[in-house]
């Protein structure tokens, strides 16, 4: 059969690519992104409950109400945000399906979709699974910062959505209340909705705050707030997200959601309320992970890697142009390739989250690791 593949550019995502290599090499896997220890026992514990108190039918649609209202007080403590449960939260299918619904709603053929670069491999497939028109800006190269002229240069009347994400994947960036502030002063006399992944949101480090789209009414009036409970409580595998948006926004969210997943799975739903109660896991997750970032960090510093700054996120990018092997000349992706195999170690190539395969000589790190498997993987990286 001759089929037109709609994404004819597509393969397979990197990060199954560098998971599988990863385990047929049997290297320590600090390529994708994902924890290599358990979440808190209560929680298995709470989907079992849930499971034997009988909730194993459809939920409602927009999702469990306790998990709506647990999340819409946690926007309004950390962020100063008045959300209404019933009409501005929905749960989905983790952040991926949250971000291509929102898309889905909101673009219509030809409509112009703004990225900033180097930016998360699901946004251009979405959006032109959406029938979009992509238009990538670049972040400042070198420090990943976001570039106002570039972004005041890119809006168009068809701009129909930007999509930002701070803590950043993969630089490890933070935007700070400044940036915030522009973007809200840009897009106030536009029409632009925005898309803000926060995925990372509890992982924010050096006292530094998070600075949801949220806190800033300009911004949160035309936005889609997206979260993934699989970062925040290490639970990856279950797929779960939430997307915050005003009433008008949730209403066109849900008729795509509807049709897309119509719900997401009940028992983990109970289980993530009930966990929400304690705000503790989250609140203490950026102290959790500073510390394996700086125990990461301190290691790769006996090394010829070259750090780059991790503000927040589980990722730590590196320049490799010093290292001592010949292989520091090969292009990223085939470097992380020789890592992979040779020192085994896997690692994701900066390349990967550029339209045009952009190679700066940077790879990026996973450190939600257990701290033996960033021992081991320190160990073998200070042969190079
Ligand atoms: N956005 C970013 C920036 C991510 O890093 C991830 C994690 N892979 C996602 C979205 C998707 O999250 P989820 O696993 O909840 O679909
Ligand atoms: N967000 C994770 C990363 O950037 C991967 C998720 C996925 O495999 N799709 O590594």
């Amino acid at each position: 059969m001759a089929l037109r593949s709609r994404l004819p550019h597509v393969g397979t995502t990197i990060f199954t690519v560098m998971s599988a290599l990863a385990a047929e090499t049997q290297a320590v896997n600090l390529g994708q992104g994902f924890p290599d220890f358990d979440c808190d026992p209560a929680l298995p514990q709470a989907v079992c409950n849930a499971m034997a108190a009988g909730h194993n039918q459809y939920p409602p649609m927009p999702g469990v109400p306790a998990l709506r209202q647990a999340m819409a007080a946690k926007m309004h403590v950390l962020y100063g945000a008045a959300v209404d449960a019933n009409a501005e939260v929905t749960v989905t299918a983790g952040a991926t399906q949250a971000i291509l619904t929102a898309l889905l709603a909101i673009v219509h053929p030809g409509d112009e979709v703004i990225v900033l670069e180097p930016c998360y491999d699901s946004y251009v497939p979405n959006i032109e699974l959406a029938g979009g028109v992509v238009v990538r800006v670049p972040l400042v190269p070198g420090t990943f910062r976001p570039n106002f002229d570039a972004l005041a240069a890119a809006i168009t009347p068809r701009t129909r959505a930007l999509i930002i994400n701070s803590p950043h994947n993969p630089s490890g960036t933070v935007w700070r209340e400044a940036d915030m502030q522009r973007l809200q002063d840009l897009l106030a006399p536009t029409e632009v909705l925005l898309i803000s992944d926060e995925v990372y949101e509890h992982m924010v480090f050096d006292g530094q705050a998070h600075a949801s789209a949220a806190r800033y009414p300009g911004l949160f009036e035309r936005a889609f707030v997206v979260g993934s409970f699989g970062k925040t409580y290490h639970v990856t595998g279950w797929k779960v997200g939430t997307v915050v948006a005003p009433a008008a926004l949730t209403a066109e969210f849900r008729k795509v959601h509807q049709f897309n997943v119509f719900t997401v799975n009940t028992p983990m739903q109970h289980a993530l309320a009930a966990h929400m109660a304690n705000p503790k896991p989250y609140l203490e997750l950026s102290a959790f992970y500073q510390r394996k970032r700086d125990l990461f960090r301190q290691g790769l510093a006996q090394t010829r890697f070259r750090l780059l700054p991790s503000e927040g996120t589980y990722f730590q990018c590196v320049n490799i142009s010093d290292l001592a092997v010949p292989e520091r000349d090969l292009p990223e992706a085939e470097f992380c390739q020789w890592l992979t195999r040779e020192v085994g170690v896997a690692a994701i190539p900066l390349s990967a989250f550029y339209g045009n395969g952009f190679d700066q000589r940077v790879i990026r790190f996973c450190f939600a690791k257990q701290d033996g498997t960033l021992q081991t993987a320190l160990q073998r990286l200070s042969r190079l």
